[in-house]
């Protein structure tokens, strides 16, 4: 993004315009508080901003600041639907390619809005207009920030606008101890606190709010974890039954596969989790150093994300897919095998 595009954004944004915001479909933490943080501030200028999320995302996150204003497409699919019609700016936040929102991908592909893109993740497809793409970035939260300063509007960051940018930043960045986080992250950190994000409290309600059913479920899928030394990896199996005997509940198996890579020794973790209702193995990737998830999963899982964390599915079963994990590792000897 130039001092030409954001001069021209500029211009777009300096009368009251319909927008809508969207993020990618199963929003986490950053999507979420990059649409809000996004959201709060343009509110500030009398445009008509929307939220229009593909589906929903997991309670630890619905103690954000008018979150229960975001509409669900996949329940409220005629009110999205005319919103993005309508729209005239339409703003993708936290992926790359429309393939990530779903069932939203025809009428956003469709509309006539100019399409800003504000995302981290590698190999960005050109469906936007203007694009902010950066894959060094920690998050898009740090992003959203980053844009609202190229728009010289710090001063308008208020303490809803810090306190959802705030949460994104440390969901992806594990609490600020991923490589991704830099010394301008926690610069940008600081400046949110000093506008109002409460730090502690916006820790607390993200992770210290598990059930007990969840924690049932965590000690399960710590007792599925194997671990293939030879290729210095971990992983861990979660079927469909077991979801169900711990009483599941969307967001229970956020971070469980980072236990795996905080075994000693292992730089690659996965995690299977067996989905009925989608048909499919939901798939979770995590590295440590060079060994790049986002190729693997591109690769062997129709997915994709970043070097050291991505995401992707298996259409086959739980064992074929174990199967096919295995099989692939000896593709990557020279990187896991040292
Ligand atoms: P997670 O494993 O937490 O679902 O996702 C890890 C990272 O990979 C996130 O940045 C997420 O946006 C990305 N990701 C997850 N699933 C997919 C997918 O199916 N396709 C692509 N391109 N990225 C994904
Ligand atoms: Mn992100």
């Amino acid at each position: 993004m130039n001092k030409d595009d954001i001069n021209s954004i500029k211009t777009l944004l300096s009368s009251p315009k319909a927008i809508v915001i969207i993020p990618h479909k199963n929003p986490d933490g950053d999507a979420v508080g990059s649409t809000l943080g996004l959201y709060h501030y343009l509110k500030q200028y009398n445009h008509n901003v929307n939220i229009v999320a593909p589906n929903d995302y997991p309670d630890f996150l619905k103690w954000m600041p008018e979150e229960n204003s975001i509409i669900k497409y996949d329940i409220q699919k005629s009110e999205g639907d005319s919103l993005i019609q309508d729209a005239e700016l339409i703003f993708t936040l936290d992926f790359n390619s429309l393939g990530r929102i779903g069932q939203m991908e025809e009428v956003v592909s469709n509309s006539n809005a100019t399409k800003i893109m504000i995302d981290h993740h590698q190999q960005p497809d050109d469906y936007a207009k203007y694009m902010y793409s950066d894959v060094s970035m920690s998050s898009t939260c740090e992003m959203v920030f980053n844009f609202i300063e190229m728009l010289d509007d710090l001063d308008k960051i208020n303490s809803d606008i810090a306190t959802c940018l705030y949460t994104g930043i440390m969901t992806d960045t594990g609490s600020f101890r991923f490589p991704s986080t830099t010394s301008a992250t926690h610069t940008i950190i600081g400046h949110l606190i000093q506008k109002g994000a409460n730090n502690s409290e916006i820790h607390n309600n993200i992770y210290d709010t598990n059930s007990y059913a969840r924690l049932q479920l965590l000690g399960r899928a710590l007792s599925n974890l194997k671990v293939i030394p030879e290729y210095r990896t971990a992983y861990i199996t979660l079927t469909q039954e077991e979801l169900n005997t711990f009483d599941f509940k969307k967001g229970d198996t956020e971070g469980f596969v980072n236990y795996g890579l905080s075994l000693k020794g292992i730089i690659f973790a996965a995690i299977f989790i067996e989905s009925h209702q989608d048909e499919i193995i939901k798939i979770s990737l995590r590295s440590k150093g060079d060994f790049s998830v986002n190729e693997l999963s591109r690769t062997h899982f129709h997915g994709g994300g970043h070097t050291n964390a991505a995401g992707g599915r298996s259409d086959l079963n739980m064992k074929e897919t174990i199967e096919k994990f295995i099989s692939i590792l000896p593709n990557y000897k020279q990187d896991l095998n040292l």
